[in-house]
């Protein structure tokens, strides 16, 4: 196992007309568990063809550790990928399927079999093993190519593309669980990419925001939840995203129209800002104090409700507690929490209150 650096590595497939990923410099850490998130079209799966070495990057260099990688095809690499879909040997059973890569690699017979048992049984395949894998439903058939990708102790990263997209939704949450079981036992450095954020939360130790081929932020889930550095990380993670609302900072105030809503924490300029506060954190009262705001509608989740307002002409949400009596066309008043409100500038985070 090792660390996957990236050194100004980037990628353009019509000769650097457009990039499909901007030259960037990241490392993988090795033995973290990480979730490469973003919306369709970001460069995910192009960043990960590029460190399996399927892509050759238009510019920069790849280490693995202190090992130039970059001219090294994918078979010197001793990658591990799982598709968005199965691929096995369909005329195979389960078992030889698993067992492929081990016995390639000429791992002792005792261990093939000790890794297979241990795999099938945590990915619940165990009473499959026999089972021809073209008799096996899509589903199942990529859990058993999951399992090829986790059979190994040795490599240097798992890369998994979206690997529960064919997935039964009610086995999702099961197998996420089982392979973080899988990857506390192992070690290995995972990369999962998903454009699914509930996937990617309650996944990875790390999250790593892709958006338009550059890396908008990264970190624990909490910390991308809580402290969005960049206004793309405030609408991609949380549902709904965080509200944005247009202010100004005249002094230390920051001002919606003519309500002040706090005090700016730290030396900003005068101007224009954005002002950003996750709808969890939005405080709404039936009397001021607070910006005065006009209810647009409630969406009743169940455990929650959903107060849609507007601030002059700009929606802004806040959470609930469920039957929290808010009706239509009522006006309210809105606190925005010190420590939960960010200002940004250009999209990136600048300050807070
Ligand atoms: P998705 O979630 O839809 O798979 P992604 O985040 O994995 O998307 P990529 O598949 O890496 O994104 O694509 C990044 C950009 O590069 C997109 O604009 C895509 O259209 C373009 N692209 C990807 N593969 C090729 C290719 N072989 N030739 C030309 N352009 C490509």
């Amino acid at each position: 196992m090792a660390d996957i650096r990236l050194e100004g590595v980037g990628h353009s497939y019509d000769g650097g007309t457009t990039w499909a990923l901007k030259p960037m410099t990241w490392t993988w850490r090795t033995s973290r568990a990480y979730a490469l998130l973003g919306p369709s079209g970001c460069g995910k799966t192009t960043l990960l063809n590029i460190i399996s070495g399927l892509i050759t990057p238009t510019v920069g260099r790849i280490f693995f550790d202190d090992r130039d990688v970059t001219d090294v095809p994918t078979a010197g690499r001793n990658i591990a990928q799982v598709f968005q879909f199965p691929v096995l040997y369909e005329e195979m059973s389960v078992y030889d399927n698993l067992a492929f890569p081990l016995r390639n690699r000429k791992y002792p017979k005792n261990e093939i079999d000790q890794r297979v048992r241990q795999v099938s049984q945590l990915l619940g395949l165990d009473h499959l093993l026999r089972r021809r894998s073209r008799r096996l439903d899509p589903g199942r058939q990529q859990i058993v190519s999951l399992g090829r990708g986790l059979v190994r102790s040795q490599v240097a990263a798992v890369l998994l593309d979206e690997p529960l997209t064919v997935v039964d939704p009610a086995l999702k949450w099961t197998l996420r669980s089982k392979l973080k079981e899988i990857h506390r036992d192992t070690g290995h450095t995972l990369i999962y990419v998903t454009h699914d954020q509930t996937e990617a939360l309650t996944f990875a130790d790390e999250v790593v925001v892709l958006n338009d081929g550059a890396i908008m932020q990264a970190g624990e889930p909490a910390e991308l939840f809580l402290s969005p550095s960049h206004e793309f990380v405030g609408h991609f993670i949380g549902s709904p995203g965080m509200n944005m609302v247009p202010g100004e900072i005249v002094g230390d105030v920051v001002r919606v129209g003519q309500a002040a809503v706090g005090s700016v924490a730290n030396d900003l300029p005068p101007g224009p800002v954005r002002i950003g506060v996750r709808p969890e954190f939005v405080q709404i009262t039936h009397a001021s104090p607070g910006v005065a705001a006009q209810v647009t509608g409630i969406d009743r989740m169940g455990a929650y409700d959903l107060v849609h307002t507007r601030v002059g002409e700009h929606p802004v949400i806040a959470r609930t507690e469920a039957g929290s009596g808010y009706q239509p066309d009522v006006e309210a008043f809105l606190r925005f929490p010190p420590d939960r409100t960010f200002l940004f500038r250009d999209q990136v985070r600048c300050g807070f209150l």
